[in-house]
């Protein structure tokens, strides 16, 4: 079996995989002007404060745009194609990408609203995902 892809917990991203592993989705936020973003940055994207923290998101969205992988891209994923990847636009405004999980891919639809669940892949890492709602 290959060895799955996992994701460095460490670094800026810490807190983000802290709380994904209590099964909390968060964001980091801006301490200046209020505004939320994804992946973690050293600075707010939009005022370039260096003041941020982290806020709990809903865990809900929508599928924003979304690929059906038919081909996998590493040897870990050769069991799981086909396989949604989709970016999911938060309830908050910013668009992670994440796979979706519980619809086969030919229900997944743009717009179609999700919200997320977490998939425990090592004792220290737990991906965010999303589902239907
Ligand atoms: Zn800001």
């Amino acid at each position: 079996m290959a060895v799955p892809i996992i994701p460095d917990p460490g670094g800026l991203t810490r807190p983000y995989w802290e709380q994904a592993r209590a099964g909390r989705l968060v964001l980091q936020q801006c301490h200046g002007c209020g505004h939320a973003w994804h992946p973690p940055l050293p600075r707010c994207p939009r005022c370039h404060a260096t003041v941020t923290g982290w806020r709990q998101a809903s865990g809900e969205g929508t599928v924003y745009s979304y690929t059906v992988v038919h081909h996998a891209t590493h040897a870990a994923l050769a069991d799981r194609v086909p396989y949604v990847i989709a970016i999911v636009e938060l309830a908050e405004g910013p668009r992670v990408v994440s796979g979706i999980r519980g619809a086969a891919p030919d229900q997944v639809r743009i717009g179609m609203p999700v919200r997320a669940v977490f998939e425990e892949v090592t004792p220290e890492v737990t991906l965010p995902q999303f589902a239907p709602r």
